[in-house]
């Protein structure tokens, strides 16, 4: 099996040069020339000056250079030159389909989105990796395997109970059937319906075969409200048993019962790091969560008026809860539950248990934006060195991250704020992904690496996306590169496809575009 992909992937290579060949055997100039940029290459290290050559999809040369007879130069005028963004949590697999120049993405300096978070995926992934190769993506994508969506594979319908013994040696298969199907590791959302019901046991048994094949574990935990700390314990427990890499999906302490506590919360990861848990962090930059109504009641007792009250207060009232989308009645989107109560002259919970009815008896649910959380626990994670940056958004996000959070975290926590140092931010927007991922040749400036690349203002560039207008495009981002391809340049999309799919390894796998 493993030896007939390996022959395929050969041919495909030799098709692929035998491709490329008439490019050489013409006289133009193959490579181009960056100069007059500030380098923050990646790791950390400070800017400095330097000119980059790319050549194909890669970096051929950094330094003093000087363009080739007739080779092409880009002025970066001083600006900034970083590896293209790459974003661990994006909500985009279906929006690509229909958007796959991706310009909400691009447009903030993302070369790569990493789908399949939150334990939903595209199913079965070797179907959804074909069908967005032949469509072509400005971005690279990768794609992990969600366990809720392995979950309800195996468990159709049934599955509001602990799963049985054969019921996860059939999920097993299907992680390992993901995994040779180049996914990235296993992605959880325990807070939502399908996975709430899975145990520990039933998550390390699946970790262990994402695992054995070089993936990581990516979690959405049990619970990011006053439960937080059990739910932390549980996830480190999980990389323990099942040895396996952990992603901590979007950090936050989002109740009023545990806001306030970032320092406990960081010491019990610091712990477990030394202990040797390999164990990440993202965090997107706002203080208010989107997500469906439903996950504000952890007990699950949507239309018990106590359980509810108790909800609301955890959050800090109905007023911190903005409707985004509601099917049954669209007009509700955007206000706040508060201001629905109020006009309707009901209680806030009145109004809540409404909101569950009518979702319910339509098939749907309303979608939610609720500010809960402090900046002073975002900043103390974000000065975590293993925490990095992702969005947890995509194309068309209701949420202003979805257009918004690379430029807002180098204008407002870089520029504005002081909360990070330039270099230091890009490379918890490049780097450090890429080495969450296990990817080698990706998020640094150096020679040989793809030629994923950003160039931006750092006097400029700021998020322009708000609760009201989520998809409006960020400033200060100039051009944008993707395997040495330009696909933003000035504003708009230069409507370049170039982008790969990315296994693990985060080489372009299967049809080269
Ligand atoms: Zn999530």
């Amino acid at each position: 099996m493993i030896r007939h992909k390996l022959a395929t992937i050969f041919l495909l290579c030799v098709v692929s040069l035998a491709a490329l060949l008439p490019l050489f055997s013409e006289q133009k100039p193959v490579s181009f020339l960056i100069v007059n940029a500030q380098l923050a290459d990646g790791t950390g290290a400070p800017l400095r000056q330097a000119n980059v050559r790319i050549a194909y999809s890669r970096i051929l040369g950094i330094g003093d250079l000087k363009p080739e007879k007739e080779e092409p130069v880009i002025d970066a005028k001083g600006l900034v030159l970083a590896p293209g963004f790459i974003d661990i949590h994006n909500h985009s697999s279906e929006g690509i389909i229909a958007d796959p120049l991706a310009e909400t993405q691009i447009a903030q300096g993302i070369t790569s989105l990493i789908l399949g978070p939150d334990g939903e995926s595209p199913w079965p992934i070797i179907t959804w990796i074909r069908s967005v190769e032949q469509l072509h993506t400005a971005p690279n994508l990768g794609i992990f395997a969600g366990h809720a969506t392995i979950r309800e594979q195996v468990m159709g319908k049934d599955y509001k109970r602990i799963a049985t013994p054969q019921e996860i040696q059939f999920m097993e298969q299907l992680v390992r059937q993901a995994m040779n199907q180049q996914a990235l590791g296993l992605s959880s959302g325990l807070e939502y319906e399908v996975g709430s019901y899975s145990n520990t046991d039933e998550l390390v048994a699946l970790a262990k075969v994402a695992a054995e094949h070089g993936g990581i574990y990516m979690t959405h935990i049990r619970d990011e409200a006053d439960k937080s700390f059990e739910a932390l314990n549980e996830e480190i427990a999980i990389g323990e048993r099942a040895h396996i890499p952990v992603e901590h999906s979007h950090i936050k302490l989002g109740t009023v019962g545990v806001q306030g506590k970032a320092a406990a919360y960081i010491k019990v990861i610091d712990d477990a790091r030394k202990r040797g848990v390999d164990f990440m962090a993202d965090c997107y930059p706002y203080d208010a969560w989107h997500a469906n109504l439903k996950v504000l009641v952890p007990d699950k007792q949507y239309e018990n008026p106590r359980s509810v009250a108790k909800a609301l207060a955890d959050v800090g009232g109905a007023s911190r809860i903005t409707i985004t989308q509601f099917k049954p009645n669209p007009a509700d989107a955007g206000h706040t539950l508060a201001d629905l109560a109020k006009t309707a002259h009901v209680s806030d919970v009145d109004m809540f248990v409404r909101l569950i009815r009518e979702g319910d008896s339509a098939n749907t649910e309303a979608i939610i934006i609720c500010q809960s959380m402090i900046e002073s626990d975002i900043k103390a994670f974000y000065q975590q060195p293993w925490v990095m940056v992702a969005s947890d958004g995509g194309i068309s996000n209701s949420h202003p991250r979805g257009a918004g959070t690379f430029p807002r975290v180098l204008g407002l926590y870089v520029r504005e704020k002081h909360w990070l140092t330039l270099s230091e931010a890009v490379r918890k927007m490049t780097s450090l992904p890429a080495q969450r991922l296990g990817w080698k040749d990706r998020g640094v400036i150096r020679e040989g690496a793809f030629a994923d690349l950003v160039l931006f203002n750092p006097d400029t560039v700021i998020d322009r996306s708000t609760f009201t207008n989520p998809t409006a495009l960020p400033a200060g981002i100039e051009k944008v590169f993707v395997n040495g391809v330009l696909v933003w340049d000035n504003g708009k999309p230069t409507s370049a496809r170039p982008g790969h799919f990315l296994g693990p390894g985060g080489a372009p796998i299967g049809i080269l575009n």
